[in-house]
């Protein structure tokens, strides 16, 4: 009874492996401040959590808006951008969904999750958008949608801005998923409020906040509305919103503070791994480093394991042969991993 196209799917995992360092889900590696948490627990304590919240949670956009510097009328959000991206794909993903890989592997899922056409197009030696591949499928196969993580997960570099407006040129809506745009200072937001076919993805798991479950979604007015008639109505929870609207109000000044050390810290962790000799390291503007090693990366990652430290295995995506993916964590995390992979890779050669 249950359709191929969801047989197929592989169940979403991270690894759950404990590990003294975790440094495989680019979460901010710092923890909320006491004071911080004791406001939360006040504010949590007075939730009436036997009651439906307000559908529109105009409590927590008015918050969101003036943190990313918008208006509500241009917000809709999401349990997660994963929600947000469903619903996008299942809006305007009719005619295909074009992916350029590797990538975020949500997009992907939607697609096939909802059974649209995906059209994965590689991407060039530099890790950017490879244009005149991704225009020709986009072309012939008639894609309606275009997902672009900006930076893009895995990889850490922000694709060029003129691929993705000439691809967007042939019709398509396209998304710009700013996840990390904390990290990296670069955004479409002026587009995405500017023109009906851009939209741009922000999230709070990134920054500090992983476990609330937020994502945001920006465009102009006349079509968030159009898209906010699909969102399931309670979507975010009463205790989710409760603690984002102090994390983004009271907690503002230890986020800020927090993107800056993690920003500091990746450029540190950069220069280091690019002083070992069998690491290649990759661009970054997020907050985590992609890098390659001479080892099989399976290898790599559980003795890294063993010693404590657990970084993403990202060597199964295309053109990521030998290759994994570490967050940027505390100075401290940050100098353990460096060890252990100093340590590796003396006993691997
Ligand atoms: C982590 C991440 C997200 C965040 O998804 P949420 O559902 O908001 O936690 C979105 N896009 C990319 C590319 C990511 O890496």
């Amino acid at each position: 009874m249950v359709p191929e196209r969801v047989r197929r799917l592989e169940p979403y995992k991270t690894e759950t492996s404990k590990a003294r360092v975790k440094l495989s889900s680019n979460e901010l590696p710092f923890s909320i401040p006491e004071p911080l948490r004791e406001r939360i627990k006040e504010e949590v304590s007075k939730i009436p959590i036997e009651r439906y919240p307000d559908p529109q949670a105009k409590d927590l956009k008015e918050v969101v808006a003036d943190f990313f510097g918008v208006s509500e009328e241009n917000l809709i959000l999401g349990n997660g951008s994963d929600e947000l991206i469903y619903y996008l794909s299942s809006i305007f993903g009719d005619g295909g969904i074009y992916i350029p890989v590797p990538t975020f592997p949500i997009y992907s899922l939607s697609a096939e999750a909802l059974g649209k056409r995906k059209v994965e197009v590689l991407l060039d030696e530099e890790f950017d958008v490879d244009l005149e591949a991704s225009l020709k499928a986009v072309k012939n196969e008639g894609c309606t949608l275009a997902y672009y993580s900006y930076p893009n997960n895995p990889t850490g570099n922000l694709f060029s801005r003129d691929r993705i407006r000439k691809i967007r040129e042939i019709g398509t809506v396209t998304v710009i998923d700013e996840a990390y745009y904390s990290f990296s200072g670069e955004t479409f937001l002026e587009e995405a409020l500017s023109r009906e076919d851009t939209f741009v993805l922000r999230s709070l798991s990134k920054i500090g906040m992983a476990g609330l479950r937020i994502g945001v979604l920006i465009g102009r007015e006349e079509v968030v509305k159009e898209i906010d008639k699909v969102r399931l109505p309670f979507n975010v929870t009463y205790p989710s919103r409760a603690i984002a609207r102090v994390m983004l109000t009271e907690g503002r000044e230890f986020i800020e503070d927090s993107v800056r050390k993690v920003v500091r810290e990746r450029e540190r962790l950069k220069k280091e791994m690019e002083s070992m000799e069998e690491v290649e390291v990759f661009p970054s503007y997020a907050n985590f480093i992609l890098f390659r090693t001479p080892h099989p990366a399976k290898l790599v990652h559980s003795k890294l394991l063993e010693r404590g430290v657990l970084v993403r295995d990202v060597s199964y995506m295309p053109k990521l042969e030998r290759c994994l993916r570490v967050s940027v964590g505390t100075p401290e995390e940050n100098d353990e991993f460096l060890e252990a992979l100093c340590g590796v890779l003396r006993e691997l050669s």
